[in-house]
């Protein structure tokens, strides 16, 4: 599958379990800062699982559920929830990634004067 049709699995599959949907199961639309926020918390995790002393490459599972956990898992969150978000308002993600990665290839050495 090409990055849209990967977004439009993270898409549905949300709907699926409830989220970005009302009561009677109606598609709402999200406040985009709360998609913001919840992009926030997955880096968040992310960051806890940093706290603990885990490398970026360890992963473990749950052994109530199977759940993957780990920062890789924690960073694929945050892909997730922003493929999701493209796909709510309708956004040909691979269109816009292409067009930024050109530009950012256009930029000179460390642009903007800054050291980091
Ligand atoms: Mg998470």
């Amino acid at each position: 599958v090409n990055v849209n049709e990967f977004a439009l699995e993270c898409y549905k599959n949300a709907i699926d379990h409830g989220w970005g949907v009302d009561d009677e199961g109606n598609v709402i639309k999200r406040n985009f800062g709360e998609i913001v926020a919840l992009c926030h918390s997955e880096l968040s995790e992310a960051l806890e699982e940093w706290r603990k002393g885990l490398d970026a490459n360890y992963v473990y599972y749950r052994e109530s559920d199977g759940k993957p956990e780990g920062i890789p898992f924690e960073m694929a969150d945050v892909v997730i929830r922003v493929f999701d978000w493209f796909v709510s308002e309708g956004l040909d993600i691979e269109a816009f990634l292409s067009e930024k990665h050109e530009f950012n290839r256009t930029r000179p050495f460390r642009h903007g004067g800054k050291v980091a």
